[in-house]
């Protein structure tokens, strides 16, 4: 028999709790739908019910388990309706409470019968007292429990005992055969599967229960080791159905990169001319390139994605390049407009902003097959835009980007096109190894060179006059400042309002300089206007919001003040403070803090101040907030992993990579075995 745990307290006896569909709904909400869904529900927690504890011994702090004797009962009306029962154990009196009860729980309780209760044993007002305990009338040596009673996460309508049944009943039902031999088991050290399942519902009463608490068991490691061989195998999988799919071939024919090569005022770096031949390579293969090209902030990862352009538009093939905001698509298409145009190139621009006739004129040429080019937002992949023979699509920021969006552009052309996707946010290792496993990637570890390190001053407010008196003496220098207003997450308007203001107040406190503004809700031209003014040294201080985050690059520009450091986000101040050292002059970056500062701030504050290197700096940022933001693009709403925690589990991670490998290699029925259990479960690895 399985532990006969106590009947729950609940007001109706647990097997009538509602309708089956009523039931059912609930499990479903918990995301059990099926027998193995049940057995794989594991218990958040256990309770002991295996041995009794001698009410003279028992002490408030735990819960334990107590027989005793009805000695007397008594409803009460005063303060409020009570039932009071008094029971006994060996001269040892206990007062048992209930506030809400059924008659017939009052007449259960009849002088002379035996009950278990469980509960937590306080000094009352008449003497020891529990309330509210779970209990079960009981015959004389009734036999206890063999293992601990486990405790479930559940939901609102679904009682500990029917989930316990239910979830005994799909135990005892199933077979819970090993989808892996035990050669393999034992070289890894793992446990059955079977066995490790029964255990974490049923412990027995020695367990190391606190190896059970921590997830560190044996039983919870094989539940982890399969959970991460599932999604290895899905994502390796995944990576081969790729491979088998078909894309047009694109080769490089050197005509167009050469042009662009040399064309440039500068020589691409080892770490671009390589990043671009292993492109170069894929885009030349008959399947499609699904490549993430990673670099720092300033390494030049556009002119990777422009050669790639150019391969493809080489080969009579359209290409797209896809910006998360409209800022950054911006500076991409003028960048590339620069560089490609001259080599006759035809390129579109497509934004939500567009008015209605440009954006027809554009999509008619993106149609006709005309563009050779498309540059633009998230609008680049509605409905209404067709390409008719899209050979590769470039996605900048990628991890801004839902699956779907990325999905959305990769079908348009009909077939396959190969993707490109730019990030400067490095993946962590073990998230690389198994969200991201489907990826090919490539680092571009080197930045052009004549880039001069920039110099971070953290200054508090209180100091303002001093940065002011330091900005506009470097100004009459001949220098060149960013001033970059606060923050303001809230609200655009708020945003605006912030911009404006700042710039008046910086208008005033330096009348004998020439102030610009730039801010997101300017016009496209308005904003060209003034970063051409500025970077013609016409203005000498740049008003800006984060709009200059990305992409602005004016190399005289040496010095930069961030106010209200404090609010902004790690990788956002190492995108703002790489707008300034882009020549050869030593430049500055102040950044203005309020005080009193809150912890995290002052974590993030001093790792940007310590570090300059994009992907420490992404590190940090990832240990302060952890991997949701990555896995939020990802996994786009879908539960991550439920046993395994990538950090703490990386050693399994690792086993189950080369598992994975080797079970696919060896073609061993045992994958699809394994996949089908726990794919069948829930569907959270993705394809994307
Ligand atoms: P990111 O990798 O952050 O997207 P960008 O592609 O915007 O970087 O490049 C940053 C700047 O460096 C741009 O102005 C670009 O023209 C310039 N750049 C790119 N490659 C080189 C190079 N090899 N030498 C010098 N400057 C370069
Ligand atoms: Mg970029």
């Amino acid at each position: 028999m399985k532990a006969a745990a106590l009947e729950a307290r609940s007001r109706r006896p647990a097997a009538q709790a509602g309708s089956k569909s009523a039931v059912e709904a609930r499990l479903e909400k918990l995301g059990i739908r099926s027998k193995l869904d049940l057995a794989l529900h594991l218990p958040l927690r256990y309770e002991d019910e295996t041995r009794l504890t001698p009410l003279a011994e028992a002490r408030p702090g735990a819960p334990v388990l107590v027989e005793a004797e009805v000695v007397d009962r008594e409803v009460k009306y005063r303060p409020r309706r009570t039932l009071v029962v008094k029971l006994s154990q060996d001269g040892h009196d206990l007062w048992v409470r209930f506030l809400n009860f059924y008659p017939s729980q009052v007449k259960q309780f009849a002088e002379g019968k035996r009950v278990r209760l469980f509960g937590e044993v306080r000094p009352g007002f008449f003497g020891d007292e529990m309330v509210h305990p779970r209990y079960r009338i009981v015959a004389k040596d009734a036999p206890l429990p063999k293992s601990l009673t486990p405790v479930y996460p559940t939901t609102a309508g679904l009682s500990q005992a029917l989930l316990r049944q239910k979830i005994g009943d799909a135990l005892d039902a199933l077979a819970l055969e090993d989808t892996l031999d035990a050669e393999r088991l034992a070289a890894l050290d793992l446990q059955p599967f079977r066995e490790s399942v029964l255990l974490l519902h049923r412990p027995p009463p020695d367990v190391d229960a606190r190896s059970l608490e921590e997830r560190t068991h044996p039983a919870w490691r094989r539940l982890k080791f399969d959970e991460l061989l599932a999604q290895q195998l899905a994502m390796r999988i995944a990576y081969r159905e790729r491979r088998a799919k078909s894309a047009p071939r694109l080769p490089d024919a050197h005509t167009l990169t050469n042009a662009l090569v040399k064309s440039l005022p500068f020589a691409l770096t080892r770490a671009q001319r390589q990043a671009h031949a292993v492109i170069a390579k894929d885009l030349a293969q008959p399947h499609p390139m699904r490549r993430l090209l990673q670099g720092d902030v300033g390494s030049g990862k556009t002119l990777v994605a422009a050669l790639a352009a150019l391969q493809a538009i080489g080969n009579g093939w359209q290409a797209a390049l896809m910006a998360p905001t409209e800022i950054l698509a911006e500076q991409h298409f003028l960048k590339l407009s620069h560089w490609l145009e001259p080599l006759g190139v035809r390129i579109a621009w497509v934004s939500g902003s567009l008015k209605a006739r440009a954006k027809k004129a554009a999509l008619a040429a993106i149609a006709s097959g005309e563009t050779q080019l498309a540059i633009g937002t998230h609008a680049l992949f509605q409905e209404d835009v067709a390409f008719p023979k899209l050979g590769l699509a470039i996605v900048d920021e990628q991890h801004r980007f839902g699956v779907e969006q990325r999905l959305a552009l990769a079908s348009k052309g009909g077939g396959e096109p190969h993707q490109l996707m730019m990030s400067a946010t490095p993946i962590p290792r073990t998230l690389a190894m198994s969200f991201f496993a489907d990826l090919d990637v490539t680092v571009i570890d080197e930045l052009p060179p004549g880039r001069t390190p920039v110099v971070t001053k953290l200054v508090a407010e209180e100091r303002r006059d001093e940065v002011i008196a330091r900005i506009r003496e470097s100004c009459r220098e001949g220098a060149q400042a960013y001033w970059v207003c606060p923050l303001i997450e809230e609200s655009e308007q708020l945003q605006l309002k912030t911009a404006i203001e700042t710039f008046e107040t910086i208008q005033e406190t330096f009348p004998d300089l020439a102030v610009g503004l730039v801010h997101g809700r300017m016009k496209p031209a308005e904003k060209a206007q003034v970063m051409a003014d500025f970077k013609a040294r016409k203005l000498q201080l740049l008003v800006a919001t984060t709009v200059i985050e990305v992409g602005v690059d004016v190399p005289n520009a040496t010095l930069m003040v961030i106010e209200h450091a404090e609010r902004m986000g790690l990788a956002q101040l190492h995108q703002l403070r790489g707008r300034v050292g882009r020549g050869a002059q030593q430049s500055l970056a102040i950044l203005l803090y309020y005080q009193p500062l809150s912890e995290l701030a002052r974590q993030r504050l001093k790792i940007i101040y310590e570090s300059h290197d994009g992907f420490e700096i992404a590190r940090q940022d990832l240990r302060l907030r952890g991997p949701g933001e990555f896995l939020g693009a990802r996994q786009s709403g879908a539960p991550l992993l439920r046993f395994a925690d990538l950090e703490r589990d990386a050693d399994l991670l690792e086993a189950a990579r080369r598992m994975a490998d080797e079970l696919l290699a060896a073609g061993s029925a045992a994958a699809s075995r394994h996949l089908d259990r726990w794919l069948g479960t829930r569907r959270f690895y993705l394809k994307a």
